[in-house]
């Protein structure tokens, strides 16, 4: 065992005793529900009944010896919210509950826990095995900065197992995906992709943002870590920014030690916003795979419409993979791509923005997983950054569209959108 492990095996058994005082005894095998509205919680002598926010950046010792015990080891508990917070704690445990996770650690980004994952499980010299089909950012952080570090990278298509088994190298350490992807909700095998690393020694990474545990939990299907952007649906109302790591003991202990170090760390009332998301969290992604459903539905029947990317279609050749993987029945999330037809007056990528400029009421941005609905065009504005041929292997073509189904009344969606496709 190396030194560093030995580091990290002694930090795990010190770790925090209130993690495991909650409020709901898990180990009465509660329903996922009942989690999201009750775990995780530790109350005061207060006796408070909703989570308070605890607005502190450091805690007070008994005495001298007190605080000396809390930093030679002796004792464990708060010593700074760099490192712990009580808010953040009742969101990294109800989390951890709901993914299916010993623990999980929260971060103050969707991209800082990304940052987390590779400053904890790579090293120069290592080899990231990652998607093609990424969210822009992760793949400017794994080029720009990995590289920088010497980790190699490279990447192939979410839904081509053949290309991942083809790909892993003999210094491979990490396989990094998302499922369903950004934009074009591709689908990744993670059973497949759970034995492929089983076998080779490798850590399975996957970005939950678009499923969220409602839909699917990657850990139960084989995953190592789960990835979370808590900005989009764990809030689901556009308000603050988060992110999170969750899955084993060990693994999260060093994820931890980089948060605590690097002080990539979530604010407690950003941890109290997501808590709160939590307790909703399956009701609202209910109601956004429902309008998302709809809204698929009245896009493949457009004449104008020449293709409409979502795996809840039924002739999406991920159909039954995504039905195997999602646990939610018809939840195939709520974030589609579709492309709209040249007009005998107008090339593709003109018809797009005139569907897009047509709407009254959904948002023109490059958000997602929000109540409202949003629509974004990749071409110009998030896969600008691109090269023609990158935004080809992309499958980001002039025409396409992504929307985000929000939880407004599906027919007012559907209208909106109707408004430039029916005038093209
Ligand atoms: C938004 C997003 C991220 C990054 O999260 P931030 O909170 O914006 O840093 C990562 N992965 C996916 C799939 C996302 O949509």
């Amino acid at each position: 065992m190396s030194q560093s492990q030995a580091h990290d095996d002694k930090n795990v058994d010190k770790l925090d005793p209130n993690w495991r005082s909650d409020a709901l005894n898990l180990a009465l095998d509660y329903g996922m529900q009942t989690i999201a509205v009750r775990a995780g919680q530790h109350r005061t002598d207060e006796g408070e009944h909703s989570e308070a926010i605890f607005t502190t950046s450091s805690y007070v010792y008994t005495s001298a010896a007190d605080a000396a015990a809390h930093f030679n080891g002796e004792k464990t508990g708060n010593v700074y919210s760099r490192h712990t917070n009580p808010s953040v704690r009742t969101f990294e445990r109800r989390l951890a509950a709901l993914e299916n996770g010993e623990r999980a650690v929260a971060t103050a980004s969707g991209m800082g826990a990304i940052l987390t994952m590779c400053l904890a499980y790579l090293k120069a010299g290592d080899h990231l095995l990652a998607a093609n089909q990424l969210f822009g950012s992760s793949i400017g952080l794994f080029n720009n900065y990995m590289a920088k570090f010497s980790v190699e990278v490279s990447y192939v298509d979410c839904f081509d197992n053949e290309a991942w088994a083809n790909a892993v190298q003999p210094n491979t350490k990490v396989i990094y995906c998302e499922s369903p992807s950004n934009p074009l909700a591709q689908i990744c095998d993670i059973g497949f992709l759970s034995q492929l690393c089983k076998a080779n020694g490798i850590l399975l990474v996957v970005d939950n943002c678009f499923a969220t545990p409602a839909l699917q939990r990657p850990l139960d299907l084989g995953a190592d870590v789960v990835i979370h952007s808590a900005t989009k649906y764990l809030d689901g109302q556009g308000r603050v920014l988060g992110g999170a790591l969750v899955g084993g003991d060990k693994l999260m202990q060093e994820a931890f030690t980089v948060v605590r170090s690097g002080g990539i760390s979530m604010s407690p009332f950003n941890a109290w916003v997501f808590t709160k998301g939590l307790e909703t969290l399956k009701l609202r992604m209910q109601a956004h795979c429902q309008n998302a459903n709809q809204v698929a539905e009245f896009l493949v029947n457009h004449p104008n419409v020449s293709a409409v990317h979502f795996s809840g279609l039924s002739d999406h050749p991920a159909h039954e993979l995504a039905t195997r993987q999602h646990h939610m029945t018809g939840g195939y999330g709520a974030i589609m791509g579709f492309e709209v037809k040249p007009s005998v007056s107008s090339d593709s990528k003109a018809a797009a923005w005139h569907v897009i400029d047509s709407t009254q009421m959904v948002s023109i941005t490059n958000n997602l997983g929000d109540a409202k609905t949003t629509i974004t065009h990749p071409a110009t504005t998030t896969h600008f950054r691109l090269s023609a041929k990158e935004r080809a292997e992309a499958g980001v073509k002039d025409g396409l569209i992504r929307l985000s189904v929000g939880l407004e009344d599906v027919e007012d969606i559907i209208k909106d959108l109707a408004r430039g496709l029916d005038s093209l």
